[in-house]
């Protein structure tokens, strides 16, 4: 199938590789001329591991092309993938002027009949009004399609390649078969859906996710109250087949360009309808919240007193294995520090560049590996759980910091590890040592 992928980010970017390596002639356009400059090069504009190797596998079988010409990779496809950014407005709802932009551009390019796929998240509705302002701007007949993406950074091709399922909204039993024929060499879990239950789909998903993830959280805090160990009660909940054992680790919260974003634009999705979903505004609450628990567990060490403290943080991308640092809960607790009067010594193994630009405000020295970061620190916060943290050599740790005090914001470290130690040692929701 001839395919063109609108928006070459995290999700149109890892989408596009894929197809092009089930054997379709993929071509991925971007209206950002760096990128596309990037990719043209060999580079890969973001981190995401095995992207840069199977690109060049892709590119070497001339499966797969970069530009920037919208209407010329639209003229040649059958099918028009949207994968163009819908990032949360300051009321939360989500800023659909991004595809818009790029639907319209794709209806004035049409030259015969398309398949128009939308693969970024976006409120229910949302392909139908699409497909209005299409037909508006072009009388060239086309099938629309909801596709909504469930990939995560850092696993991304493994999700894209073997996905837990395939949703395909769409209003025409044709252009339905033809997906499903796309699709059906990644997984025999394929469901096809009205356009709107598949726009809802998404958020639900990620909402339910979300829920997950604040619940477990609050579990944590209360198990700090009553002795009792989260890591144990997750176990013994996730075992239940009815519960499962994933989304239940405690921490310091979820972000990411996803979480944080449809939860609230699903909270303004009900609230036009007049609905307040009650459940979903306080998972958001806690969510918030459970950020400043580093900063709460570091004002009780220190007795309230953060103002010249040397604090080394690991871990700045909003996870493991992904550049990606929108809503990072590393920006939040970087900054309440900074506003305290701290000073800061930070390290990511990949994230450290973009999070330097997002954070826009000096205070901060940046290091090249996490012993340098640690090097004279009165107290350590370790924000996201990159393997390499786990591995670390305590020992040599303790004899960098000026203080030996670790705040474990996602219970790297097993309290067994650093009995004895001398480390003054916080987790989530587990027993603290001091
Ligand atoms: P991104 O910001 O990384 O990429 C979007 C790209 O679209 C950018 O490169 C931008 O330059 C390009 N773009 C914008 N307007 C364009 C136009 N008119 N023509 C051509 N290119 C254009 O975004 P992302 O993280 O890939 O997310 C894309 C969508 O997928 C969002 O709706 C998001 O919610 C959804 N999603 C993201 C993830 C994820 O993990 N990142 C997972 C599932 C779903």
């Amino acid at each position: 199938m001839r395919i063109t992928v609108v928006g070459t980010g995290y999700v149109g970017l890892v989408s596009g590789v894929c197809y092009a390596k089930l054997g379709h002639d993929v071509m991925c356009v971007d209206k950002d001329p760096g990128k596309i400059r990037i990719l043209n090069e060999g580079g890969v504009p973001i981190y995401e591991p095995g992207l840069r190797e199977l690109i060049a596998e892709v590119r070497q079988a001339g499966s797969l092309s970069f530009g920037t010409d919208l209407p010329n990779a639209v003229r040649r496809s059958e099918l028009i993938i949207l994968a163009v950014g819908t990032p949360p407005l300051p009321n939360g709802e989500a800023n659909l002027a991004y595809i818009d932009h790029a639907a319209l551009e794709v209806a004035e390019a049409m030259n015969d009949r398309k398949i128009i796929a939308v693969k970024s998240t976006v409120p229910v509705g949302t392909n139908e009004r699409l497909a209005g302002l299409m037909r508006s701007r072009s009388a060239v007949a086309f099938d629309s399609i909801s596709l909504p993406e469930f990939l995560r950074e850092g696993s991304a091709i493994h999700d894209t390649l073997h996905p837990d399922r395939i949703i395909i909204g769409a209003d025409s039993e044709e252009a339905a078969n033809k997906m499903l024929e796309l699709h059906e060499p990644l997984t025999d879990r394929i469901i096809v859906t009205d356009i709107r239950s598949a726009e809802m789909i998404k958020y639900a998903s990620n909402a339910f996710l979300a829920t997950k993830i604040s619940f477990i959280n609050e579990i944590a805090n209360i198990c700090e109250k009553v002795g009792a160990d989260v890591s144990q009660v997750a176990e013994g909940m996730g075992c239940d087949r009815r519960i499962g054992p994933s989304f239940l680790q405690a921490g310091i919260g979820y972000g990411g360009s996803c979480f944080p974003k449809d939860t609230n634009a699903l909270i303004q999705i009900a609230g036009h309808v007049n609905y307040e979903f009650k459940l979903l505004r306080s998972v958001v609450e806690v969510n918030q919240d459970q950020r400043f628990s580093v900063i709460r567990k570091l004002n009780a060490i220190f007795g309230g007193e953060l103002e010249g403290l040397n604090v080394a943080v690991w871990g700045l991308a909003f996870k493991p294995n992904t550049d990606d640092v929108r809503d990072t809960p590393a920006l939040e607790i970087i900054g309440r520090l900074l506003d305290a009067g701290a000073k800061v010594r930070a390290y990511d193994p990949v994230a450290l560049d973009n999070f330097r630009t997002l954070l826009g405000r000096e205070g901060v020295t940046w290091c090249g590996d996490a012993m340098e970061a640690a090097q004279g620190t009165d107290a350590l916060c370790l924000l996201t759980d990159w393997p390499e943290f786990a591995g670390v050599d305590l020992s040599r740790l303790q004899a960098a910091m000026a203080r030996p005090v670790l705040i474990d914001g996602r219970n790297v470290f097993q309290e067994k590890e650093l009995l004895g130690t001398g480390f003054v040692y916080y987790s989530v929701g587990r027993p603290s040592l001091n």
